[in-house]
């Protein structure tokens, strides 16, 4: 029982006693009630031998952390309130005043934000690094350097980074390293055995609020790990944060979690069939998807996520972006994602909604990449719609605010 949606399906999960459905139950709990001061006293939130307190833990959130755990192939795993939270408890949990973490240039832009306004104000430094050369990584640890981000695909442009090679790096340099997995969803890849031999990141972070949840209506976040030290520095905290989640919305995600791997792989090949389209669009100079020969990384997404499904196509979120030729101006852009009547105006990813989102990339980025063709960025998500609706779509809007010739 290798696959990960098998093994989902039919996890381990003791019901109550006389009550047996594949579906775990909702429990939800502020107080935990002792049957003796004894037992009070005795049981160990940390170590999950006993129930305390809501914060620290119920049999609804427990079960959601060893799924999240299987899902991304690590051992053990801490919920929180939301993606970016995940990103600030590795943060906290693992710096302190004087240290240095490195984030790729093209990290989910709240990790850069969070670092230039807590994390700074807490005396600890940060530099961005360019995902695409692991020589400028090595070249910028030093010796205050704690951490390093790494982010495959990067966020808006889909750079896929050479991650074995990244990871090595900062193994060979004793430095932790945490990759925000939210794209790769625990299905591209898997982050804690990236070359088959056990090379893996140290911890990784997940927006659950994308695939996990799946249905746009809940946000959560997780951190995974395979090491109990590293667990145990994330978990404490984590309570000291008071950063616990809510019983109906770790039930949504435990709900969606059985489907994840369809709704990934249908996200995923509507999203490669409609970036195919795109390039043949002339108001689009450059289509940005991992998975498409001649995008950023593509020979890296195909080292790392080639051999993730069966029928030899790899594996990518259901997720691409494109640079409107700059003969356009910003404001036909704008008037492009207006006239799109699917694609929803939105953030996130990962539902049943597909969206679109443009972005003005040269506040984003300290230089503009020298792979990256000059214009405006347009992010589209994949939700669950028909692909050749949303193709429609794009075509009527194109037709409409970007005409060609
Ligand atoms: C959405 C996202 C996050 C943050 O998740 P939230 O639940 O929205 O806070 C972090 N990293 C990546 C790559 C994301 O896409």
């Amino acid at each position: 029982m290798t696959d990960t949606q098998t093994r989902l399906i039919h996890h381990p999960y003791t019901p109550p006693a006389g009550f047996d459905a594949p579906q775990p139950g909702v429990f939800k709990a502020s107080t935990v009630i002792f049957p003796s001061v004894a037992a009070m006293r005795t049981r160990d939130w940390r170590y999950k031998n006993g129930y305390t307190y809501g914060l620290h833990g119920t049999p609804t959130t427990f079960t959601l952390e060893e799924r999240i755990a299987t899902l991304e192939g690590g051992l053990q795993a801490v919920l929180v309130p939301s993606g970016l939270a995940a990103i600030a408890n590795v943060a906290l949990a693992l710096l302190k005043s004087g240290d240095e973490l490195l984030i790729p240039d093209n990290a989910y832009g709240p990790n850069k934000a969070l670092a230039e306004g807590e994390l700074a104000a807490f005396g600890i430094t940060h530099q961005c690094y360019d995902a695409m050369d692991p020589a400028d990584l090595a070249a910028r640890i030093n010796a205050r350097t704690r951490l390093v981000w790494l982010e495959a695909a990067g966020s808006v442009t889909m750079e896929f980074p050479d991650l074995i090679e990244q990871v090595r790096i900062c193994r060979a340099r004793g430095v932790l390293s945490t990759l925000d997995n939210t794209w790769g969803a625990g299905l591209a890849f898997n982050p804690f055995d990236l070359d088959g031999q056990g090379l893996g990141v140290d911890l990784s972070a997940h927006a659950l609020t994308k695939y996990p949840s799946g249905g746009g209506d809940v946000l959560m976040g997780a951190v995974t790990t395979r090491d109990e030290a590293l667990h145990l520095k994330v978990k404490l905290t984590h309570m000291r944060l008071g950063l616990g989640v809510g019983g109906n919305d770790a039930e949504a995600v435990l709900r969606a979690l059985p489907s994840i791997a369809l709704r990934y792989r249908a996200a995923d090949q509507a999203g490669r069939a409609l970036a195919r389209w795109c390039a043949e669009q002339p108001a689009f100079a450059q289509v940005l998807h991992p998975a498409l020969p001649g995008a950023p990384g593509h020979a890296q997404w195909r080292q790392l996520c080639g051999a993730a499904d069966a029928r030899g196509q790899g594996a990518a979120a259901g997720l691409f972006s494109v640079i409107v030729d700059e003969r356009f101006s910003s404001a036909q852009v704008d008037a492009f994602c207006d006239a799109l009547r699917l694609f929803k105006l939105g953030y996130s990813w990962g539902g049943p909604v597909s969206l679109v989102v443009p972005y003005e990339l040269a506040s984003m980025r300290a230089g503009w990449p020298a792979h990256l063709r000059r214009g405006t960025v347009v992010r589209f998500s994949m939700g669950l719609e028909a692909v050749a609706d949303l193709q429609a779509d794009l075509a009527q809007a194109l037709a409409r605010a970007l005409p060609s010739g």
